[in-house]
């Protein structure tokens, strides 16, 4: 049986054609800069997203990282969102691995950060504090594509501050594709930008960072640092070039599909979909703790994987059909009946107890 795993874009399979292009990949040893194919993803990150220079990494995590410890020295600090990736689900490490202070700020419901808030954070020139050096964003954000307007702003509240500006863009291209825009308009503020190849691009592994020639040699080092140096990685930068040359476009089709779902999720009385979250590729739906649970288990013996969480995220991408989406809506609707019916008897089973 098929599996339809709604759980994240990261549990995609490469692509027969993308398989081929690794396989048939020129390699070198890269930590001599020696590997073509790697240095060839890096040339054409670089241009893509509108920077001189990109650096190829082992996960996503290890791109903000580098990142960071490349605009941060120790004792400075950085301003994140307190539910952002870098900050929430990287294992604090800035704080733990570059010596780097997270100053954590709630994010707004539109996954920006608000600037005014962020400049009251700026800390003084004092020894009591540490120094403010970087401000911090991602995009999409828990789904949602930041304005573009805002993105601008930052980035003029960035140079007046004289605060680094980095993105985590993991998802840039889909909300590039979202917005029907270059993707170069919306990394245009930054300093720096991170990318995963591996969310709903589909490589099996890997990011990207973009920035100044000086910055990604900086980044160079860290990332040998970090234990990120990696011999003939050709064969995996392959599969980013790939992902690059096909599969940005079609991104379009998982926002479609998102929509879908969502749309289909939202008639059951028992869950609660906010479509004005639904921007890109992720459905949040709010639904009883014990319902979700009883609901991923169904769905499991039906060979559909989700996470169970309050709410409940599912994830479009490259391995999902709008065929699935059907299945996925018959699925639940199979499962909301059965429940809706063992609940009733079980509340009579209650009352007449
Ligand atoms: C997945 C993700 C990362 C990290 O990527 P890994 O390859 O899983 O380390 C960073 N930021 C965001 C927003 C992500 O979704």
């Amino acid at each position: 049986m098929k599996q339809i795993d709604l759980r994240s874009d990261t549990v995609t399979r490469p692509t027969p054609a993308m398989r081929k292009a690794m396989a048939a990949a020129e390699v070198g040893d890269d930590v001599y800069g020696d590997d073509p194919t790697v240095n060839r993803l890096e040339a054409v990150a670089a241009e893509r997203l509108g920077f001189e220079a990109a650096l190829f990494t082992g996960s996503g995590t290890q791109a903000n990282l580098v990142s960071l410890m490349s605009h941060c020295s120790r004792g400075e600090e950085y301003i994140v969102g307190q539910q952002a990736h870098t900050y929430k689900y990287e294992g604090g490490g800035a704080a733990v691995l570059g010596s780097i202070q997270p100053q954590p700020l709630d994010l707004e419901p539109d996954g920006t950060l608000d600037l005014e808030r962020v400049a009251r954070a700026i800390k003084p020139d004092d020894f009591h504090f540490a120094r403010t050096r970087l401000l911090c964003l991602e995009n999409t954000q828990g789904g949602k594509v930041l304005p573009l307007d805002y993105l601008k702003r930052a980035g003029t509240f960035a140079r007046a501050k004289k605060l680094r500006l980095h993105l985590d863009g993991a998802r840039i291209f889909n909300a590039a594709v979202k917005l029907e825009v270059d993707v170069r308009e919306l990394t245009a503020p930054f300093d720096s930008v991170s990318v995963c190849l591996s969310k709903g691009l589909g490589a099996p592994v890997g990011s990207v960072v973009c920035g100044g020639r000086d910055f990604i040699r900086e980044a160079r080092r860290w990332r040998k640092v970090c234990g990120g140096g990696m011999r003939q990685a050709g064969i995996l930068a392959a599969a980013g070039l790939h992902a690059l040359d096909n599969h940005v476009e079609r991104l379009a089709d998982d926002h479609h599909n998102a929509l879908q779902l969502a749309g289909g999720l939202q008639r059951f009385e028992q869950l609660q979909v906010d479509m004005a979250k639904v921007q890109t590729n992720m459905v949040f739906v709010d639904l009883d703790g014990d319902l979700c649970r009883d609901l991923a288990a169904h769905l499991q013996a039906a060979g559909i994987l989700i996470s169970p969480g309050q709410p409940l995220r599912l994830v479009t991408h490259l391995d999902i059909r709008s065929r699935d989406i059907a299945t996925v809506l018959k699925a639940v609707g199979n499962f909301l009946r059965q429940w809706g019916r063992t609940a009733t008897k079980r509340r009579k089973g209650r009352t007449t107890a």
